[in-house]
């Protein structure tokens, strides 16, 4: 016997009321990824847009290629000035060409970025 799938969802009647999904159990993958909006693949990044030791406790799930690049083109201050706006990053010229780049890539896509000393 195939299995039945009773949870069928109608469109417009998204009525069951669970508790927002918070920290604690997870309802599985966001759906999209913080930086690129694609769909996120099957490895999925963890990442404080603003870092750690600048206070920031929220993180956001990325690409680990958009992580890596996250990383590679801003430094922890100008993270923490950004204050985790996805926007003020999303501006910048080398995340504007990435973006652009990264747009037409699978989702598992992950590629070396190159290591840009910055100090
Ligand atoms: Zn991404």
């Amino acid at each position: 016997m195939a299995r039945h799938d009773r949870r069928k969802k109608s469109s417009d009647n998204e009525v069951y009321d669970e508790p927002e999904p918070e920290a604690g159990s997870e309802p599985g993958p966001p759906p999209a990824c913080w930086l690129c909006l694609r769909p996120l693949g099957e490895k999925v990044d963890r990442y404080h847009p603003v870092p750690k030791s600048r206070g920031g406790r929220a993180t956001v799930a990325v690409h680990p290629i958009c992580r890596r690049t996250i990383e590679t083109v801003f430094t922890n201050a100008e993270l923490a000035r950004s204050a985790g706006v996805r926007e003020t990053l999303a501006d910048h010229p080398e995340i504007v060409r990435f973006l652009a780049w990264v747009a037409e890539k699978a989702p598992d896509f992950d590629a070396p970025t190159a290591p840009r000393r910055k100090r």
